[in-house]
């Protein structure tokens, strides 16, 4: 089976638009006030990078790895892989991601990271799938939202591979 990544999502140039939009709204919304931004890896490294670079208020950059997985008896767990570096008690806090497909992965970090304590708590997504969505998790700062298909470039991977496209192409396998 071949994989096929010719067809075009996303240009770079909306993307650029698209981090225009959204590091202006968090610069509005965050005024004044600093922030601990905080990447999930490893599919946001790029979309954090960019993102930080257009924001005006002082931001701390970390990073969490994490993943979900359906536990026999309950409706998911979340398995951190490398946990934050730095402390978010009474901080306001941003969590950037690539995109939200079930929205199980967020829902699940947001519960962990609000017995953290702290200040605020948001989320950025560089994309989003709503169709999939199988919980009631709703990114408060939205990128693109793009319709039912696997995607890779800007960050997303199929199998490590694809992250360094410029763009965000659909994926099919032939
Ligand atoms: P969720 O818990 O919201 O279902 O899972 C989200 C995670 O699944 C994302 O962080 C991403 O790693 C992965 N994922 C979901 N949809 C896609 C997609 O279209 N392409 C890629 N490359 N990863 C995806
Ligand atoms: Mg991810």
């Amino acid at each position: 089976m071949a994989i096929n990544t010719d067809s075009v999502l996303v240009s770079h140039e909306e993307i650029v638009q698209m981090l225009d939009r959204v590091s202006a709204q968090i610069n509005h919304d965050y005024e004044g006030k600093s922030l601990v931004v905080i990447g999930i890896l490893t599919g946001a490294f790029i979309f954090t990078a960019d993102l930080v670079r257009r924001l005006e208020v002082p931001v701390i950059v970390d990073f969490m790895q994490v993943s979900s997985y359906q536990g026999e008896f309950s409706t998911g767990l979340l398995k951190i892989k490398k946990d934050l570096s730095y402390d978010i008690k009474d901080k306001d806090v941003l969590i950037v991601e690539d995109i939200v497909d079930t929205g199980r992965t967020l829902a699940l970090l947001k519960e962990q990271l609000y017995k953290r304590e702290p200040k605020s708590l948001k989320i950025c997504t560089a994309f989003d799938k709503p169709s999939r969505r199988v919980t009631d998790l709703k990114p408060d700062y939205n990128g693109i939202t793009i319709p039912d298909e696997f995607i890779v470039g800007y960050g997303l991977d199929l199998d490590g591979m694809y992250r360094d496209f410029a763009d965000v192409r659909i994926v099919r396998k032939e």
